[in-house]
Order: structure tokens, then C-alpha cells, then sequence
């Protein structure tokens, strides 16, 4: 067994605290990978405080690692040791339903094995993610990433980038195509840089007036005020695709009604609470909402390959894992520009 330092949650309402587990030794097909980064999703803050239900404890939350291999199981055919890689939201899933056939293990029918918050395919095991020093994975979910971009702006895209990527790319996205942005944290940064490649004409929404400089920065064609209610009533019907990435509770129906006939409002943000959703504004111009969770393993590595050629990477602020209690109030504010990420060396 390998002794790993980590942090980790003990309830839902303490700070994040040090803690020491193990992880297993590589087995044929594991990979050990020494952390360099991990990002920090809003996923990580609701399942700390207990949002979703169902949490266990303690928890190492973590789920946007990159690192080194630093060694391989003897049957490890795809990665050798010093190889730059990453691992998202998932370390395995039943490799055998319908779902896992086609590579779409997010949405695998049997036992799927979250990074952390979960457990092993054992089912008994918990799973624990990247708040810490190190991680062994099967290699099947083990993902190549560039050297091109810095490593800590590379971590993001294990979750963020692939959860906007996903449904960009399922729902067709591409030139000439208007798509509206919800939220500029961590999803909506990604979705507006890759919505942005796609060659879609982007629209950034945001309640925080002070990000509008950021939202043209990063790409966006146009930011529109969510408090501006002059503004949301000349965007009705425009968009071919909208990307909810908020995490609070918040209105549907007045994004719904910007769809064009045909558009689609994916929601990918979970808050706490359910919303409202009347039927008019959908079935007047046929329009659908949908739901997308991250992506399938060969996606993920579409994606990274996608991001390393277009020269895509995180905005990041980086941070001492010490500093995450208050990374997470920034981050309940609407406060983060763009990805809080956490440097590994910072637990040794
Ligand atoms: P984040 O960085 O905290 O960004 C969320 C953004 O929502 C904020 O920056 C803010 O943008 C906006 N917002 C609007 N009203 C808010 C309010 N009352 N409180 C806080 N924020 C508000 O979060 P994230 O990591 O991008 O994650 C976003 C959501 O997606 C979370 O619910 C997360 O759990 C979920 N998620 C889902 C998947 C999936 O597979 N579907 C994957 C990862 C994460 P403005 O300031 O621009 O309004
Ligand atoms: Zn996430
Ligand atoms: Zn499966």
C-alpha cells in the first residue's frame, strides 16, 4: 500500500483538513500518477457540503488531476513512466453495458466509479480524488495531455473542459451557429473559449457586470447583463444553443425563451433546489432542455487533443491546498477567475 497525504472534508460543515490514507499498489493494468495539479469544480463544494445528499466522509474531493506517471503495472501498454496525463471524473465503470460499449461511461448502466465520492468497482472501497499527492488508476481511464500548455492550465479541462465540450459538440455546434453562455466560472470560461473554436457566434450572460471585460477577452462576441431586463427582452428567440453553467437556483424560463425554433438549453449546472419549468416557452417554438454530464473517456481525449491544437487552456488562479476553504467562499460569490487550482507540491 502506498501512503498518500491528502485533504480532506470530515463533515459538511468544518474547513478542509490534512489526512493520510492509502492507496492500492498498481495492479496489471494501473498506472501511479505522482499529482503536479488538481482544479476545483463547484461539483467539489456541493458534494463536500452534503448538497447532492448521499455524501460519505471523510472525502478527498478532486476530480481535474494532472501529473506524471510515475509507475506502471506490468501489463500497462498505453502510458510509460515521466508520461504527462490526466484523470477527470471517473477511474472506472462496468466496461460492458451499452453505454461503456460506445464509449460513453459517464452514462454507464451498472457501476460507474467516480473519482471520489464513490467507490471502486468493489463497490465497497471509497474512492478518493486529487486534493491529494498521488493517485492509481486503471489505465483505461487514464488520459494523455499536452506539454505544450502549463500543466496547471491544463487540469481544468478534466471536468470543466470536457462538460462544455460534450455538449457542444453533441448538439453541433459549429460556424455560424449562435450560442448563449450562462455563467462565467469555470464551465462558462471553457464553453465560451470552445463554443468560441467551433466557429460559434457566443454570447456570455452573466450576473457579475465586472466580467464583461473577461467574457470579450476570452472571445465572447457579445456580454449580455442578466439584470438588464431591457437587454433580455430584445434577445428573445436568437440562439441555436444555450449552456446553463450556473450552480444556484435561478430562472429557466427567461433563457428558454432566447432559443430560436429548434434551440436547445443544455443545463449542466446542479443547484440545490429544483426549478420551475412552464410548458409555453418550450412547446411555441419547439424548443427542448436537456441534460449533459461530463463525457466519455474517448471524448475527454478528443477534447484534450482538441484544446492542445487550438492552443486552449484554463484561465487559472493557482493556490497552496491551505488556501481552499477560502477558494470555496469566492467560488459561493461567483468569484473566480476562471479556475481555482490547486498545487500538489503545497501537501508534501
Ligand atoms: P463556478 O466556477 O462557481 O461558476 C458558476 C457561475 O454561476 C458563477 O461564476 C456565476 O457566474 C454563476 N452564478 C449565477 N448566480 C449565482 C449564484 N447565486 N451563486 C453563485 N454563482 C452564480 O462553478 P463551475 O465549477 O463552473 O460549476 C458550475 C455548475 O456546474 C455547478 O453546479 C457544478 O456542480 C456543475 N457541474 C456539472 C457538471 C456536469 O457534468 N453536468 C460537471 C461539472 C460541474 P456569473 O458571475 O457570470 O453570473
Ligand atoms: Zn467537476
Ligand atoms: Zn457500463
Amino acid at each position: 500500500m502506498i501512503d498518500t497525504k491528502a485533504y480532506a472534508a470530515f463533515n459538511a460543515k468544518s474547513p478542509l483538513g490534512p489526512f493520510a490514507f492509502q492507496r492500492r499498489e498498481p495492479g496489471d493494468h494501473d498506472v501511479l500518477i505522482k499529482i503536479h495539479y488538481c482544479g476545483v469544480c463547484h461539483s467539489d463544494l456541493h458534494q463536500v457540503r452534503n448538497e447532492w445528499a448521499g455524501s460519505t466522509y471523510p472525502m478527498v474531493p478532486g476530480h481535474e488531476i494532472v501529473g506524471k506517471v510515475h509507475r506502471v503495472g506490468p501489463k500497462v501498454t498505453k502510458f510509460a513512466i515521466g508520461d504527462a496525463v490526466g484523470v477527470g471524473c471517473m477511474v472506472d465503470s462496468c466496461r460492458t453495458c451499452p453505454s461503456c460499449s460506445k464509449g460513453l461511461e459517464q452514462y454507464c448502466d451498472g457501476h460507474i466509479s467516480f473519482t471520489y465520492n464513490g467507490t471502486e468497482p468493489d463497490k465497497k472501497t471509497v474512492t478518493h480524488g486529487g486534493y491529494s499527492t498521488q493517485i492509481v488508476v486503471d489505465e483505461n481511464y487514464v488520459l494523455r495531455v499536452s506539454n505544450k500548455e502549463p500543466l496547471d492550465q491544463v487540469a481544468p479541462l478534466l471536468c470543466a473542459g470536457i462538460t462544455t465540450y460534450s455538449p457542444l459538440r453533441h448538439w453541433g455546434v459549429t460556424k455560424g451557429h449562435r450560442v448563449g453562455v450562462l455563467g462565467l466560472g469555470g464551465l462558462g470560461h471553457m464553453a465560451v473559449k470552445i463554443a468560441v473554436a467551433l466557429g460559434a457566434e457566443v454570447t456570455l450572460m452573466s450576473s457579475s457586470p465586472s466580467k464583461k471585460a473577461d467574457a470579450l477577452r476570452l472571445g465572447a462576441h457579445e456580454f449580455l447583463l442578466t439584470s438588464d431586463s431591457h437587454a433580455l427582452a430584445t434577445s428573445q428567440s436568437r440562439f441555436d444553443v444555450i449552456v446553463d453553467s450556473v450552480s444556484a437556483p435561478h430562472d429557466l424560463v427567461t433563457y428558454a425563451s432566447m432559443l430560436r425554433l429548434d434551440g436547445v438549453m443544455v443545463l449542466l449546472g446542479v443547484p440545490d433546489k429544483p426549478s420551475v419549468l412552464p410548458a409555453f416557452p418550450l412547446i411555441m417554438r419547439r424548443r427542448s432542455i436537456a441534460g449533459s454530464l461530463i463525457g466519455g473517456i474517448p471524448e475527454t481525449q478528443e477534447m484534450l487533443d482538441f484544446c492542445a491544437s487550438h492552443g486552449i487552456a484554463a484561465d487559472v488562479e493557482t493556490i497552496p491546498i491551505t488556501a481552499i476553504d477560502g477558494a470555496y467562499e469566492r467560488m459561493l460569490r461567483g468569484d473566480v477567475r476562471y479556475r481555482f487550482v490547486i498545487d500538489a507540491a503545497s501537501l508534501d
